[in-house]
């Protein structure tokens, strides 16, 4: 095992970010987890964490992985509607008792199991890394605020735009996928019952879903095809749905849409990343979106994030050295996560989506 004196700092308290660092504590590594926002970001909509997520925190924390299942829903039926509400075609979801199902669930919920899990004085807030330098035998992280930290290994889980990134993979940019995309929570439980997971086949340049996420809250997605008009931009400048873009959904999905309170919707353009080459370089390690920032159509983005901390952390626990432990990490993960960055931005073109370009 490598040490358990090494010191690992995490940039970035996302889901994937806060799982590894959970992890690794457990494990006894001295771990620094860095978040640039004041606290981590428990606003967000509903999440699809398909099986291999749960697996992911099933083996890692057993624990973890039943307060989400208390939470969500497991996902039971899976229905296609064209943009009028009839239905096209509808499949049970069933599992086997010894098998997790895949769970329809709050994304805040499932950071604050994560966060539960984190030992007191791990997260350190306000720190925006700027920059890192690396030598021989350690690596320096700067902060906006002037401080530094210093350690034998960090690992970028600082999301799609990541700075961590620019130190392992220069030069990357994401890539626009074609969509605007507007997310909401509202409160109801009667369009869509617990468990099930409605989706408006794409058509006429748009597309929607919803799923119950537990108590009396549902989820929705509303998609439309747009050129980015905002280069390089994650959010719109102008948040408000175009009135004619939902006038061609369904009027029972579109009312539930417009009931939704303004403070509980966010929009922002769809992007992924190109595959990258490596994912470390020295002692900087790239995991969750930072890494492979993918179409949402397989629901594999935070489940992949898991997947990489389970086994960043396996290969810590076990291997010789961090220059071992990175490239058994890599040699591991690298073809699976280009295998779902792969398949999810052709599965996104192969439905309307228009090809990508840089953004
Ligand atoms: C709207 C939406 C819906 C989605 N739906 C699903 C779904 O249903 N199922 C699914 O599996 N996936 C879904 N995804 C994808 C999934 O949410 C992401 O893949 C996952 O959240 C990525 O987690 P992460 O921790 O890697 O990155 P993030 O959640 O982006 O976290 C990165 C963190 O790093 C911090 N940070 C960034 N830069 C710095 C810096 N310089 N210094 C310090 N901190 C920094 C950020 O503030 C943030 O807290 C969805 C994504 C979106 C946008």
């Amino acid at each position: 095992m490598v040490a358990s004196n090494c010191r690992i700092g995490i940039i970035g308290a996302g889901t994937t970010g806060v799982y590894l660092a959970s992890l690794l504590a457990e494990q006894g590594f001295q771990v620094t987890l860095f978040e640039k926002a004041a606290s981590p970001r428990t606003e967000g909509c509903g999440i699809f964490l398909i099986k291999a997520g749960m697996e992911a925190l099933q083996q890692g924390n057993p624990q973890l992985c039943q307060r989400i299942m208390r939470a969500g829903d497991p996902v039971q039926k899976v229905e296609f509607r064209n943009l009028r509400g009839q239905t096209i075609s509808s499949e049970t979801v069933t599992h086997q008792e010894n098998e997790l199902p895949g769970m329809l669930i709050h994304r805040t919920a499932i950071l604050s199991a994560l966060l539960d899990f984190l030992p007191p004085g791990c997260l350190h807030c306000n720190a925006e890394l700027t920059s890192v330098v690396q030598t021989s035998d350690g690596v320096t992280a700067h902060f906006q605020d002037g401080s530094e930290w210093e350690g034998d290994l960090l690992v970028g889980a600082d999301g799609i735009v990541s700075k961590v990134r620019s130190f392992v993979v220069p030069g990357v940019e994401p890539c626009y996928l074609g969509d605007l995309v507007w997310r909401g929570l509202v409160a109801d439980r009667s369009f869509c019952p617990p468990g099930n997971f409605i989706v408006y086949a794409r058509g006429r340049g748009i597309y929607a879903n919803f799923f119950h996420i537990g108590g009396d809250r549902t989820h929705w997605g509303f998609f439309i095809e747009v050129e980015q008009q905002e280069p390089g931009r994650l959010r719109p400048s102008n948040p408000a749905i175009p009135a004619a873009e939902l006038a061609k959904l369904a009027a029972d999905a579109r009312s539930l849409i417009a009931s939704t309170p303004p403070e509980q919707v966010v929009s922002r353009y769809s992007y992924d990343i190109d595959p990258l080459p490596h994912l470390y370089a020295g002692r900087i390690v790239l995991i969750g979106d930072a890494a492979h920032a993918k179409s949402p159509t397989r629901a594999r983005g935070m489940c992949s994030g898991f997947e990489d901390a389970l086994s960043l952390s396996r290969h810590l626990a076990a291997g010789a050295d961090i220059a071992t432990v990175l490239e058994q990490f890599q040699t591991e993960r690298l073809p699976i996560v280009h295998e779902y960055q792969r398949t999810s931005r052709q599965q996104s073109q192969q439905i309307g989506r228009r090809q990508k370009s840089a953004a």
